[in-house]
């Protein structure tokens, strides 16, 4: 299959990079010409604009950062949209606002494009390792035809219903995640305050009913699980600024439907704080340093 894939960044280079392993010819954009240059020596080609990417396309997959950048990218006057052919299936594996989706499928499909969200969950390691999950928001039709691409980069291709469900379920997730993580930092400062070892209370916490994703595979206390980003300066990650933009999608997609987010508000503002001191690019956990200042 021939694929345009735009947006190579934490997420989409080496999900990119799995479609190549999976025998996939692979067009490739974006705005960072570093990234083009390192995915062309990966073996695929290269295009000067999302709409020269996707005029040679059978399939267009798109990861980046937020709804604005999806937009340019799908309706600018060199985007996919003005480029692709008809009846050429488009997936954004970007996570955003249901709405913005659900609005974009209808402009594809009034063209010609059947159009998905396929946001996913798995980090930059699970990017890596082609072990994602992918949560699809498509007619069902259109969800067994990219399923067989989606499963080249994945270990779990989930069909959450009609198109924006996929991106309903990662903001939820994500609400759940970045809240958790606050609990485990909060945690975790407060048992090193109190004199226990972080090692014993993680253990402790991993066999015990505090138990979560933030406390046993991305603890924030560096040190306590070696693979996570708190033994590498947090660096290389999932993004404070990120997480900060998915709590704020949490926030919107509630207030439409009239539904409170306790905490979900109380986090966003944590990230907030962390983003406004500088360190959004660090990996979420590095939240922990709003408990125990920069030695963390
Ligand atoms: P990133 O910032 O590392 O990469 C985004 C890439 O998009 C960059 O290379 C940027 O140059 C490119 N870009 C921006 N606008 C563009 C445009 N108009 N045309 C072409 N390229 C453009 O972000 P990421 O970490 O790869 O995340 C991508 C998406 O995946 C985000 O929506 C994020 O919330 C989501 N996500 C990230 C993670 C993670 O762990 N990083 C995990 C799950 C989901």
């Amino acid at each position: 299959m021939h694929i345009a894939f735009i947006g190579l960044g934490n997420m989409g280079a080496p999900m990119a990079r799995n479609l190549l392993k999976a025998g996939h010819a692979l067009t490739v954009f974006d705005l960072n010409a570093q990234a083009v240059a390192d995915l062309r020596d990966a073996g695929a080609a290269s295009a000067a604009s999302a709409r020269a990417a996707a005029a040679e396309a059978d399939f267009v997959i798109t990861m980046l950062p937020a709804a604005a950048h999806v937009r340019s990218a799908y309706l600018g006057s060199d985007g996919v949209l003005a480029g692709v052919r008809a009846g050429v299936p488009l997936v954004d594996s970007s996570t955003i606002d249901p709405a913005t989706i659900r609005e974009l499928a209808k402009t594809a499909a009034a063209q010609g494009n059947p159009m998905a969200d396929a946001p996913v969950s798995g980090g930059t390691g699970g990017a890596q390792a082609g072990t994602l999950t992918f949560m699809v928001g498509a007619e069902a039709a259109l969800f067994e035809q990219i399923k067989p691409v989606l499963a080249g980069m994945g270990r779990n291709v989930v069909h959450c219903g009609g198109t924006g469900t996929g991106q309903v379920a990662k903001i939820c997730n994500n609400l759940i995640l970045g809240i958790s993580m606050v609990g485990v930092a909060e945690a975790m400062a407060l048992g090193e305050k109190l004199g226990i070892d972080p090692k014993v209370l993680a253990g402790i916490v991993n066999t015990s009913t505090g138990r979560c994703w933030a406390s046993d595979t991305c603890n924030p206390f560096p040190g306590v699980i070696e693979t996570a980003p708190a033994g590498r300066g947090y660096s290389g990650g999932f993004g404070a600024a990120l997480m900060l933009k998915d709590l704020g999608l949490a926030a919107d997609a509630a207030r439409s439907v009239g539904q409170p987010l306790f905490l979900g508000a109380q986090a966003q503002q944590v990230y907030q704080s962390m983003t406004q001191l500088g360190e959004g690019a660090l990996d979420f956990s590095g939240v922990i340093r709003q408990y125990r200042g920069k030695q963390a």
